[in-house]
């Protein structure tokens, strides 16, 4: 909401839960979302709160579980290796050649809002360390 301060006060005012997510009507295309790469298993597209010139969330389209990846399962292994993989393709596909940062939020503390497994990919300006 507009009210909503930053995102660590969404990441903090949200629920960790196995409802049903924003990201599930955006895999639905019941919300409008700019989708810059999809196979069968995997959706990308681009966070609505940009934090660099292109940050792209990758998502599983099916969670089955996923809510974060503290839920990881053996079963997961898979798709787990294909998020990171699609997340080096979009990195080409977006011209990031000299670099680039992969984020994944966890639960409240690790600044997680959306309890639907998701990789942030993250370029197009130097990246800071310590992260904040
Ligand atoms: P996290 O805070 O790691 O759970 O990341 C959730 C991300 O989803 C945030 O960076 C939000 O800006 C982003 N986000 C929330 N709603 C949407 C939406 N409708 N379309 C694209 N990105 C979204």
């Amino acid at each position: 909401s507009p009210a909503m301060a930053s995102e660590k006060a969404a990441a903090l005012a949200a629920t960790p839960s196995d409802g049903p997510t924003i990201f599930d009507k955006i895999i639905k295309r019941e919300i409008p979302a700019n989708i810059v790469y999809e196979d069968e298993q995997v959706l990308a597209f681009r966070d609505i709160a940009p934090q660099a010139p292109i940050h792209i969330l990758i998502i599983p389209k099916i969670r089955d579980g996923l809510t974060g990846l503290s839920k990881a399962e053996e079963r997961h292994c898979e798709i787990l290796g294909r998020l990171l993989y699609t997340a080096k393709l979009v990195a080409k596909q977006e011209g990031l050649e000299d670099g680039f940062r992969i984020v994944i939020n966890d639960g409240p503390t690790g600044g997680q809002s959306v309890y639907h497994l998701h990789i942030h990919l993250l370029g197009g300006r130097q990246m800071d360390w310590p992260p904040g």
